[in-house]
């Protein structure tokens, strides 16, 4: 769960809390990314604080965690204080040349990882040529080792049992297949990293706060092939039990939620969703839901924030996909009442006056929230009320329920 402005941590955990009465074993990650607490101004340390707070109020008393997201060594040192599980960012890596000695060391150490491969729940036997085994360690040993290196770095300071380790290989431009998956976590087996999630690139877009695009039945299959190759790795080369597929983007995926169920309930396995900028889209719901000021401030956002479009959208365009045409008018939005805005926002593909563009826009302009600092901070706390019940029912009815319980 992100929080970007740190005012929704109890709505979030209540809709965990309302999950886990209802049986589902939900433990809750809070998540910041460097590059958000850069463009706001905050320090990891505050994602620390609001997470204490708010399992403190509502008497929590399974576990929970802080991830520092998407990190390298040159980040993380910041970190390392407050946070205790730690995505080891290392897509930049992938493709870039490894050693040839290292790559012909791990060719030579994996023998098994040559020829037919058979593999619980997966139809025809793996089939890896010698030459594929060293063309995936060619392109990803490098970023494998990396993330050795910043595991290392990390379990030096905080001591080796104090984290949880992700490794994320997502934000890369081809999805890596369930074979790739096998030599990418044998290679992480090697470099001894007690991983317990790995966030591999998927087939189809994970478009930011919006529905899955793709293929559904090869993102199904695929999807179930992954976890039959990390149940797999598991057992071969020693990694922890509890190792678990990391979805990105994971919120508002309303489409692969259903088939995720199947699969883990068909493997036993347990799964990390990344859901960070649903809940800044919440925020906006709740002040457009509120009227008066509070509509106004939303207006506002979205006033600057479609003079502006081309910036905002530049550094997020590989994961979203606007139709300009869809955008109303800063005049027209002006114009609307609290159930128009509404509407036009909230991810309710029932609703013929949603808009996944006016939606997609808002969800990569928190920046200009963040600009209005206290202004934007005092709505969100005189809003309180509205806000929260927007939060907690987007993350249960929308997320938690379907992917974990079932509807
Ligand atoms: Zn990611």
């Amino acid at each position: 769960m992100g929080d970007r402005f740190a005012h929704q941590g109890k709505a979030q955990l209540q809709a965990c809390a309302l999950a886990t009465k209802l049986g589902a074993d939900v433990v809750p990650v809070w998540n910041k990314s460097n590059r958000e607490h850069l463009f706001i101004g905050t320090e990891p340390s505050s994602l620390r604080a609001e997470a204490d707070a708010a399992v403190k109020a509502l008497g929590w008393q399974k576990p929970y965690h802080v991830d520092a997201d998407h990190i390298r060594l040159e980040t993380v040192d910041r970190f390392i204080a407050p946070s205790d599980f730690f995505t080891i960012d290392v897509a930049d890596s992938i493709g870039k040349a490894t050693d040839p000695k290292d790559v012909k060391a791990f060719v030579d150490r994996h023998p098994e990882l040559t020829g037919k491969i058979s593999i619980p729940h997966i139809n025809h036997p793996l089939d890896i040529s010698g030459a594929e085994v060293e063309r995936v360690a060619n392109k990803f040993l490098l970023a494998v080792q990396d993330a050795g290196k910043i595991y290392r770095h990390i379990a030096k300071a905080k001591g080796e049992v104090n984290f949880i380790t992700e490794v994320s290989m997502d934000e890369t431009d081809s999805p890596q297949t369930p074979h790739e998956l096998l030599i990418i976590l044998a290679a992480l087996a090697d470099e001894k990293i007690p991983l317990q999630t790995i966030a591999p690139k998927f087939t189809g877009r994970f478009n930011k706060g919006v529905d899955y695009v793709g293929d559904l039945q090869q993102f199904e299959k695929e999807f179930n092939e992954d976890l039959a190759v990390i149940a797999f790795a598991i057992q071969k080369y020693g990694l922890p039990p509890s190792l678990k597929l990391s979805v990105h983007s994971g919120s508002d995926k309303f489409s692969i939620y259903e088939p995720m169920r199947k699969a883990l309930k068909k493997f036993n396995a347990g799964l990390h969703l990344k859901t960070a900028g649903t809940t800044w889209l919440e925020e906006l719901i709740g002040l457009a839901e509120a009227g008066g000021d509070g509509l106004d401030m939303a207006k506002e956002i979205y006033a600057y924030a479609i003079q502006h479009v081309d910036e905002f959208c530049e550094p997020y365009k590989t994961v979203i996909d606007i139709d300009k045409r869809r955008l109303p008018s800063a005049a027209l939005v002006n114009g609307w009442n609290s159930q128009q805005f509404v509407s036009a926002l909230r991810h309710d593909q029932k609703n013929p006056e949603y808009n996944p563009s006016f939606r997609q826009l808002l969800h990569v302009s928190f920046k200009v929230a963040a600009k209005k600092g206290e202004r934007y901070l005092n709505a969100l706390k005189k809003h309180e009320t509205v806000i929260a019940k927007n939060v907690t029912t987007n993350l249960f009815e929308r997320h938690l329920k379907p992917l974990l319980l079932g509807n």
